[in-house]
């Protein structure tokens, strides 16, 4: 199919897109890689008015350490994400998951910000967001601000991104040598969407892990925290660990898989991690 017909215009700063966004109203779209986009309008599941392109801004494509943070900008297109040594060195877990999204000829086009925007429930960047305790900067009518990992996926492709608001970059805790990563998900072809997958991340203390964070994706209509798993893996109780996904996940059937094998796939993934993140102790 082809999309309904649209108007198109190019932003030329942030402060540009806010406004057009404003003039345009409910009826506009932001592009950033195009590669979430242009299938929905493709499949006329969305048939804005106007799209906005962010393509072109200045400085939306920056990866740099600032602040004892990672920060990277929303247009930075995945695949120069998985090249960067920023990313290699001060957020390990980004350079974990980005392989695992679709293939390079998507990861070439679509960008770190889309991802987050997006918000696809089985994208894995959203999750590693939220495993990381990362946040959100915004530009929005009102001006900037940010919004936390564990407060901006609200349901469904929903986020606190407003009408007018532009996800200007992201911001995650840079790693620190007691910081312990782990990433898995299980697909049924090797770049399709998970059927279920978990990103996760704990500080090691000794033979403790401490603020675990377990973020599981595909399996909810946001990416969601485990927190009873989380709770039992800090107290080094694995088989816990397992069983607390009972209550803390009721994951809905999807097109891919019924919600009970994705339970199952759930406990299966959080062995894998659990190995990855005691295994890599000090
Ligand atoms: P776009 O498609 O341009 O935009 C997506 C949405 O986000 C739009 O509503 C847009 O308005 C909004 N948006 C974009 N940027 C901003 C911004 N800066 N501020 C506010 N709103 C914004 N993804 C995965 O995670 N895992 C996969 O396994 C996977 N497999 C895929 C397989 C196929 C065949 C395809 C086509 C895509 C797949 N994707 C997958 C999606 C891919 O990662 C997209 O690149 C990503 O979801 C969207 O990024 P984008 O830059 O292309 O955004």
């Amino acid at each position: 199919m082809k999309p309904a017909p649209f108007a198109y215009a190019k932003a030329r700063s942030v402060e540009d897109a806010v406004k057009l966004l404003g003039e345009h109203g409910e009826g506009a779209r932001l592009l950033a890689g195009g590669q979430s986009l242009m299938a929905t309008l493709n499949m006329r599941l969305s048939q804005p008015s106007i799209l906005i392109d962010l393509n072109g801004i200045s400085g939306l494509d920056a990866i740099a350490l600032r602040d004892g943070y990672a920060e990277i900008g929303a247009m930075v297109r995945q695949a120069a994400a998985a090249k960067s040594d920023v990313i290699a060195k001060h957020a390990p877990l980004i350079a974990m998951a980005l392989p695992h999204i679709a293939h390079p000829a998507i990861r070439n086009r679509g960008t770190i910000g889309g991802s987050i925007a997006f918000a696809d429930p089985a994208a894995e960047l959203p999750a590693c967001l939220l495993a990381l305790g990362g946040e959100v900067e915004i530009v929005g009518p009102h001006g900037k601000r940010s919004v936390k990992a564990d407060d901006f996926f609200k349901s469904l492709y929903e986020t606190s991104l407003g009408a007018g608001d532009v996800l200007t970059a992201v911001r995650l805790p840079a790693a620190k040598p007691e910081m312990r990563y782990g990433f898995a998900e299980l697909s049924r072809r090797h770049g399709d969407y998970a059927l279920a997958g978990l990103a996760a991340s704990a500080r090691a203390d000794g033979s403790t892990l401490n603020d675990v964070r377990l973020a599981y994706f595909g399996v909810a209509l946001t990416p969601l925290r485990a927190k009873g798993a989380e709770a039992a893996l800090a107290a080094g109780n694995v088989d816990a660990a397992v069983k607390a996904l009972v209550s803390d996940l009721d994951p809905p059937d999807d097109i891919q898989e019924d919600g009970a094998v994705k339970k199952h796939l759930a406990g299966v993934l959080l062995r894998r991690v659990a190995t990855q993140l005691m295994g890599a102790r000090a």
